[in-house]
């Protein structure tokens, strides 16, 4: 007897069978709409380096990596189904799937609208299961997505419907942790690392009224950094440039992807100055208590952020008429892609281009 054919909606994307693996055309079923379901037409997804890290299995054994794998967590797209039990959505609106498509609902963390922080563990929107733990869930990287209607964004079609796209990771994974340390008028705010998420982090930075300085080991960043809205920018790889910098930061956002000393970090936080953590090496990182006890300083980590807050996040990027700035890429060219990001040769995020799937 043969294997009962799953029931859903047949779907396509680009998935990669192993951590070496090229990614190529890969199909497969999306469950079928439920009640409190949309489905969702996925025009673009962008490309965050958390989906270099899993797809090459960097973060094992913390984070395993399961095959075949679709990523994509920076999702926008067009409602095109309902469910009966459906208000928030219509068909024909806009909506957007950040890194999480469902969690408990139940736990102190979900209840308090923070469900990144699900105690059960919120399902993530690739590279995980659903809350069953049994159905894989697949990402972006392809046409269309069901999702619970709790779960999904409301996106204004105002905007580049395109440049929307990496606010739903990297807008938010910047937005919550700036504004929970009081990034504001007054503020000394410094963000390390202009890729993706820095870029993004200095448009809200600035945006809440901080003074931003970049810190970036690539010299030839600095022209853009200040169109990107940083008021000072900082190449960490000359001495005397960081001398003369150490002691001056209320804050330091860190969105460093690869190995990097913390301690220099610190060393430019002035008296009770916070470094929050959410660029994610592949490596643990020591830490000298020095780098801490003298001057009182304290260091954070920040994981994305809840529902409500990535919906304020899109809201206030509206108003503040913030969005990414990206190059537009075909799905065909996604190893180039990938090679490229690993580089640093990318202004500033890559976005997928949902069309060129046929
Ligand atoms: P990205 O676009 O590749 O940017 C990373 C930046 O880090 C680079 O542009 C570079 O900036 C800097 N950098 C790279 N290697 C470095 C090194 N050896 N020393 C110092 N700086 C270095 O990556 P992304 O998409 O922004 O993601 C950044 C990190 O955040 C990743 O680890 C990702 O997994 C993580 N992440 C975390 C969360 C969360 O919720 N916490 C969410 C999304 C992503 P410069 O050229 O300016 O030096
Ligand atoms: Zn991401």
């Amino acid at each position: 007897m043969s294997a009962p054919e799953k029931q859903g909606i047949a779907t396509r994307g680009f998935a990669t069978q192993n951590k070496e693996a090229k990614f190529g055309p890969f199909e497969f079923v999306r469950r079928e709409v439920g009640p409190n379901d949309i489905l969702i037409d996925i025009a673009y997804c962008g490309i965050c380096h958390t989906d270099i890290h899993q797809s090459k299995a960097e973060w094992e054994p913390m984070i395993p990596s399961i095959y075949p794998m679709v990523p994509g967590h920076e999702i926008v797209g067009r409602v095109s189904q309902v469910g009966n039990e459906v208000t928030k959505f219509k068909v024909g609106d806009f909506a957007g799937i950040g890194c999480f498509i469902d969690s408990c609902g139940e736990c102190a963390p979900c209840k308090a609208g923070i469900e990144q922080y699900c105690v059960k563990g919120c399902a993530m929107s690739y590279n995980g299961t659903e809350m069953d733990r049994e159905t894989l869930t697949y990402g972006g990287y392809s046409k269309h997505y069901v999702i619970g209607e709790h779960y999904a964004l409301k996106v204004s079609a105002g905007s580049e419907l395109s440049g929307i796209a990496p606010l739903l990771c990297a807008g938010i994974t910047t937005y919550s942790p700036l504004k929970k340390w009081g990034a504001g008028p007054g503020k000394k705010v410094a963000v390390a690392g202009l890729g993706g998420l820095g870029h993004m982090g200095v448009k809200i930075a600035a945006a809440m009224g901080a003074e931003v300085t970049v810190l970036s080991t690539s010299p030839s960043k600095e022209k853009d950094a200040k169109a990107l809205s940083a008021h000072k920018f900082l190449n960490t790889k000359d001495a005397e440039s960081a001398k003369a910098a150490a002691g001056t930061f209320d804050l330091i956002l860190d969105t460093i992807s690869a190995q990097h000393d913390y301690n220099f970090y610190l060393s430019l936080l002035g008296l009770e100055g916070v470094m929050v953590v959410v660029g994610v090496p592949t490596d643990p990182v020591p830490v000298n208590a020095f780098s801490l006890v003298v001057g009182n300083k304290a260091i954070a980590g920040s994981m994305i952020g809840g529902i409500a807050e990535t919906q304020e996040m899109l809201d206030f990027c509206a108003e503040n008429a913030i969005t990414a700035d990206i190059e537009l890429i075909r799905i065909q060219q996604i190893n180039e892609a990938y090679e490229r990001l690993i580089k640093g040769d990318v202004k500033y995020r890559f976005v997928i281009d949902m069309a060129s799937l046929k």
